[in-house]
């Protein structure tokens, strides 16, 4: 049994004054593996009380040193790199492959943020005027469950760049793999009261965040119903916010589309971090003169994708992180039938052999209405909708027929014209066929998925604020 009965504050690993307990499950076998102490407003107030603290010593840091405690950071959470691995399969379930991308981007992220601290220009003159670009105060950082070594590396990573301290409430469902990387920022022996890290429940110390007048800026990622509330919430005092929420990534197969091998990269996008990834491509455009090949190959790649315990090396898809998500995605999957999708693949229940365990049978359901609410709505699960299109303007007219705005897709074998498609559609990223991540570009979504940027400069600049001397 994991207990973690501490959180991180001002340098040091503290009793929590909260008294409520949260039970951790390994989501592969349904089984209780820890229990986790959380704090409440009381422990918020005292880290951003340290954090307050901190601020004006780091406000003061040069580029050179924040990239100093940059790289620090990224050696110390490098070395933990197996117990990170470990901590995220057993807590949450990923697929091995995804864990061992998640924990070498937890790490890189530190880098990457030195690299852009180092070219970043944060002084330059406009005409007679001197401007600097400052650290806006103490940010908060609210994150979810599903990629929370990543979450907690990037936003701290942003701040410290700022040269900004920071109070992360993680989510209570994450609490191990928080307590591993919470070991290595101590390990990486910053000045006390930079970085602070509080566990509890959202309306409990999430909330008191937003209002809490010694916070300049939030930064949170997560549902967009949550990110309503943050970002009302941290109104009254005109908080500075990044809010990175949904998706209902579209993935236009076009004409030209090869798909045999449009399909499988469509689907590892699809399937993204089994399912539980705000930027999964979910909706798939395919055009009705495709639509027969498109099925049968959807249906024989998704039979070669195996579901099960991330233990399993071999193993794409694994559980959702809970019970509660389990039904959601359930819940969904009855919810095509009543509106009378077609099921391709897939359905209710748990896949055969998989007994226990939050699994889902990889689901996809076609012939699906845009306005329909699996369409619409996300599901954040391993479950997908064909939709089918006549021609290009419509693909691109339903592409973009969405409340979010997060990341697309579109598939061809012909680069400029995915291009020239690419650049009609309302979305912060967009990837063309299989391109990897490129972790300087901005990310950060347009409409309901999101306010500001994250990574590289872009992410920078939502961390600062500019002051203009004139003389
Ligand atoms: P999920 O339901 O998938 O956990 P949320 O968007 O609700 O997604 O959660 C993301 C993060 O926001 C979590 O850390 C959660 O505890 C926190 N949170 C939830 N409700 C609130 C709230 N009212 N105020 C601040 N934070 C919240």
């Amino acid at each position: 049994m994991h207990i973690i009965d501490t959180i991180y504050i001002d340098g040091a690993f503290v009793t929590p004054r909260g008294q409520d307990r949260a039970p951790l499950f390994n989501p592969a076998t349904e089984q209780q593996i820890g229990e986790v102490r959380l704090g409440d407003a009381d422990d918020a107030d005292l880290a951003v009380a340290a954090a307050k603290h901190a601020f004006p010593a780091m406000a003061r840091t040069s580029p050179a040193e924040r990239a100093a405690i940059l790289r620090r950071l990224h050696e110390a959470v490098a070395a933990r790199a197996v117990d990170m691995f470990e901590a995220m399969v057993e807590e949450y379930g990923a697929p091995s492959g995804f864990c061992g991308f998640a924990v070498h981007h937890a790490a890189s992220l530190f880098e990457d943020m030195a690299k852009t601290v180092e070219t970043y220009a944060f002084r330059r003159t406009i005409g007679r005027a001197e401007v600097s670009m400052e650290p806006l105060g103490v940010v908060a950082a609210i994150i979810p469950w599903n990629s929370t070594l990543g979450f907690i590396a990037s936003k701290i990573a942003t701040a410290i760049a700022a040269g900004s301290t920071i109070v992360i409430k993680p989510s209570e469902m994450s609490a191990i793999q928080t307590q591993v990387m919470a070991n290595a920022i101590h390990a990486a022996r910053l000045p006390k009261g930079v970085v602070n890290i509080v566990n509890g429940y959202g309306p409990v110390v999430g909330a008191a965040l937003s209002t809490h007048p010694d916070i300049a800026k939030i930064s949170f990622t997560g549902s967009t119903m949550t990110g309503r509330a943050i970002l009302t919430a941290a109104a009254r005092t005109f908080k500075r916010v990044t809010l990175e929420l949904g998706g209902k990534g579209p993935q236009i197969f076009l004409e030209d589309a090869d798909l045999a091998t449009a399909i499988p990269i469509a689907l590892a996008s699809g399937f993204l971090n089994s399912g539980q990834a705000c930027m999964a491509g979910t909706r798939l455009l395919v055009p009705e003169s495709r639509l027969e090949e498109a099925h049968v190959r959807l249906k024989a790649h998704i039979e070669t994708l195996k579901v099960g315990p991330a233990t399993d090396p071999e193993v794409q898809i694994g559980p959702m992180v809970s019970q509660k998500q389990w039904e959601r995605v359930q819940s969904y999957i009855r919810l095509g039938l009543d509106e009378y999708a077609v099921l391709l693949t897939g359905g209710e229940g748990r896949p055969d052999g998989l007994e226990r365990g939050w699994f889902v049978r990889p689901t996809v359901f076609t012939h699906v209405g845009n306005q329909m609410r699996i369409a619409r709505e996300e599901i954040f699960g391993p479950v997908l909708c064909v939709i089918p299109y006549r021609n290009e303007a419509e693909a691109i007219a339903i592409a973009n027929d969405t409340s979010y705005g997060l990341q697309s897709y579109v598939l061809s074998s012909n680069i400029d014209h995915a291009r020239q498609v690419a650049e009609q559609l309302q979305a912060g990223r967009v990837v063309i066929n299989a391109a990897p991540h490129e972790p300087l570009a901005p990310f950060g979504g347009f409409k309901q998925s999101g306010i500001g940027r994250e990574y590289g400069a872009f992410g920078l600049e939502a961390f600062l604020e500019p002051r203009a001397v004139l003389s």
